[in-house]
């Protein structure tokens, strides 16, 4: 039997929830941005994305599409405390729930549904709860797997609702351009225009073989794609795989290419990943160093290791030999720290009296800030960097989300 699977997303979320709790705000041009001056556009409203706004854009690129547009500094704890408020809503209608980001959520209704009428019904329902409850909109796409309840959601954006059957699903994919396609991404996207194929449509016209024998196993999934084939297991958190790696990352007030002050944001960024990786009882042999230049040019280098680590000195270490072993072409914009290949800690104790020592001072560290926030103690070198509020990454989701 089908599934019946729903993808429900919120409409601009951090804009909304501004919107919400600042009501002059509401039908004029907006956008959440960083505390940081030069972070870019994180969320902005519907009314400033019909000026040609964009998530990703300058401050200053937003400001000539659309002179009089607003911009709000982000608050992360609003956010996540509403996409917790939101998790318990849909908790109401399913226990089968996937929190994909911190504003988009799958679930399976395929057993439930029939307690609130069919999934349209279910739907209405759900988007009224969240409307009602939390002042937010959001809009859901209703399908037999999580590809088309994506794409379905994408179709009818914002505040909608829209269904992909088996009737009706070739002429909604057959025009999609692979770009715009969940799961398919900006590299793959390119080779396929490079080869004529544009759209969902085009895709389903090349062979199994021509696509296995281009992409590999991915190949398949494609051919799978085009034929509106995918996924309907919905990831509950008990079911989760753990973070196939973690990071921070963070935009400079000024471009720079000092080393020594760039070594000072590593550290600042290694004792994060550091602090995450032991809260998660993690510890993992891959670090990477991601840097983006004054002219946006982004790019990564990593570093493996045969050891699992997950200490403050350790990570920073690696990070500043990445750094040295590059050949600074411009001014530094924003550097990213990561740890990945992680595995569970499995501390019994340390060789040398000099780890442990780091260990336990970590240890005290961390306890510290999760008592007094993250700025209540930092070693010396990092308390000359000033600091910015942060905003909340997209890919944030709340842990334990089935207590709730
Ligand atoms: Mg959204």
């Amino acid at each position: 039997m089908n599934k019946v699977i729903m993808h429900i997303d919120m409409d601009a979320f951090f804009a909304s929830v501004e919107v919400r709790d600042n009501p002059p705000l509401k039908g004029k041009p907006t956008a959440v941005v960083g505390a940081n001056e030069r972070t870019v556009l994180v969320s902005p409203s519907y009314e400033a994305r019909s000026f040609g706004v964009r998530t990703g854009m300058t401050k200053t690129a937003a400001k000539k599409l659309c002179p009089l547009i607003k911009f709000i500094v982000a608050d992360s704890k609003k956010y996540t405390s509403a996409c917790r408020e939101i998790i318990k809503i849909l908790y109401t209608f399913t226990p089968y729930i996937e929190v994909y980001s911190i504003d988009e959520f799958f679930i399976d209704v395929t057993n439930s549904h029939h307690l609130f009428g069919t999934p349209e019904q279910t739907a209405i329902m759900i988007k009224d709860a969240i409307k009602n409850k939390l002042g937010l909109p959001c809009t859901i796409g209703i399908s037999y797997n999580k590809l088309l309840a994506k794409i379905a959601s994408d179709n009818n954006k914002p505040d909608g609702l829209f269904t992909i059957e088996e009737e009706n699903r070739d002429s909604v994919i057959g025009p999609l351009d692979v770009a715009s396609v969940w799961g398919i991404g900006p590299s793959t996207s390119k080779k396929l225009h490079n080869m004529g194929i544009r759209t969902l449509g085009d895709l389903r016209k090349v062979s199994y073989n021509f696509l296995h024998g281009r992409f590999g196993a991915y190949g398949g999934l494609l051919y799978n794609m085009s034929r509106g084939i995918g996924d309907d297991e919905v990831v509950t958190p008990d079911k989760e795989e753990r973070a196939k790696s973690i990071g921070h990352s963070m935009t400079f007030k000024e471009d720079t290419r000092d080393i020594n002050v760039l070594k000072v944001y590593l550290l600042e960024l290694s004792r994060k990943v550091a602090e995450r990786l032991r809260r998660e009882n993690l510890t993992g042999r891959c670090v990477a160093l991601t840097v983006r230049y004054k002219s946006f040019q982004t790019f990564t280098r990593q570093k493996s290791i045969d050891a699992f680590i997950n200490t403050t000195g350790r990570i920073h270490k690696l990070a500043c030999d990445i750094l040295k072993s590059i050949d600074l072409k411009e001014p530094v914009r924003l550097l990213g720290v990561s740890v990945s290949i992680l595995r569970q800690s499995d501390y019994k104790g340390f060789l040398f009296k000099e780890e442990e020592k780091k260990h336990k001072l970590d240890a005290v560290l961390d306890e510290i800030s999760s008592m007094y926030g993250d700025e209540a103690i930092t070693f010396a070198s990092l308390a000359k960097v000033k600091k910015h509020k942060r905003i909340i990454s997209p890919a944030w989701r709340p842990s334990g989300t089935r207590n709730y």
